[in-house]
């Protein structure tokens, strides 16, 4: 069987626009980027824009983030438009009005939670990013240097940089072609991946001291109200890697991290490690996200979404 490429989607679209989830992080940024690098290899012509809510700064290195903007109306119509790390419309916020505006839409992604919103949908949950699914629909030898980067740091993003469990051989292999294109694979993963701003290292430390352990120590969970992110000034970018390390506590099998981003609504982030589908436990709140991280938007006091969390996973445990 012919190998699915990007360039069997294309019906001789020339107005193509992509788009991914809210607060995009590494895989749906390097995605988009990377798509539309790629889209440009392949005609130079094409008018390709990438539709996203602002991206952390340094994901600055890849090329074409200077470009990233919110859709508007003005933009206008568009003759494709791709979805790329979403599973369903409302992960989009103000970016999924560019949908209204395709002549198609194609999705792709890697989210066992996955609606298949759009009829055209190129799902692969055993992939570990989107990205890493985008190189196997690119020809690797039209893959240039900057849309190598761009999947590189999608695939380490999504896989804490080769550490999860969904790391396969051919996470790697991918990432070893990648390699063999000369990315920064180090520069990539310090500058983006590990360094922090103070303000960050102070919010991670404050997380790690409030923590609490439940669940008879197999489940931890820490909160940051809307009031510290007021103090400190901080936005939820401000708040990434806290939860993976809460996952790194001796003994625990589900880390959960909750941020307040409306007076009593939490953005709620889900992690575990060898046991706990939190996917399921997210799905059942209305979120989604993958057998090993997840999350969901709940409302309440703090103790009532603890409470709720822990009735959903506590059965998981076998208690
Ligand atoms: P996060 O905890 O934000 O890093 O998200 C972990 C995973 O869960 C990612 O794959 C997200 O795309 C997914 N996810 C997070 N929040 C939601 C949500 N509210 N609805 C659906 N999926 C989510
Ligand atoms: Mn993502
Ligand atoms: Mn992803």
């Amino acid at each position: 069987m012919e190998k699915r490429r990007i360039e069997h989607l294309l019906g001789g679209e020339r107005r193509i626009c992509i788009t991914g989830h809210v607060r995009p992080d590494g895989d749906c940024v390097g995605s988009c980027l990377g798509l539309r690098s790629y889209l440009l290899t392949l005609d130079a012509t094409l008018k390709v824009d990438v539709f996203l809510e602002p991206a952390p700064a340094p994901f600055a290195l890849l090329t074409g983030f200077d470009g990233i903007r919110t859709y508007q109306q003005e933009d206008g119509e568009y003759d494709l438009c791709f979805v790329l790390d979403a599973g369903e419309r409302g992960r989009l916020g103000a970016n999924a009005a560019c949908l209204d505006h395709a002549g198609r839409i194609v999705c792709i992604d890697h989210h066992r939670t996955q609606r298949s919103f759009v009829p055209e949908c190129i799902v692969e949950p055993e992939a570990s990013a989107t990205c890493e699914l985008l190189f196997d629909l690119m020809d690797e030898e039209k893959i240039n240097l900057e849309t190598a980067e761009c999947l590189y740091l999608g695939i380490a993003h999504d896989t804490g940089v080769f550490r999860h469990s969904n790391v396969t051989r051919h996470t790697m292999e991918a990432a070893g072609v990648l390699i063999g294109k000369g990315v920064r694979h180090s520069k990539i993963v310090n500058d983006t991946f590990f360094s922090k701003t103070y303000l960050q290292n102070q919010l991670l430390g404050r997380a790690l001291v409030e923590s609490i352990v439940f669940c008879e120590g197999q489940c931890i969970v820490s909160m940051v109200s809307l009031k510290t992110m007021e103090f400190y000034r901080a936005t939820h970018e401000d708040l990434e890697g806290i939860v993976d390390q809460l996952r790194l506590t001796r003994g625990v099998e589900v880390a959960i991290f909750i941020s307040e981003t409306e007076f009593q609504v939490y953005k709620v982030s889900l992690r575990s490690n060898e046991k706990v589908d939190v996917s399921r436990v997210a799905e059942y709140f209305g979120g989604g996200g993958h057998l090993r991280a997840a999350g969901c938007t709940m409302t309440g006091t703090f103790y009532d979404v603890v409470n709720n969390l822990s009735e959903q996973i506590a059965p998981q445990l076998g208690m």
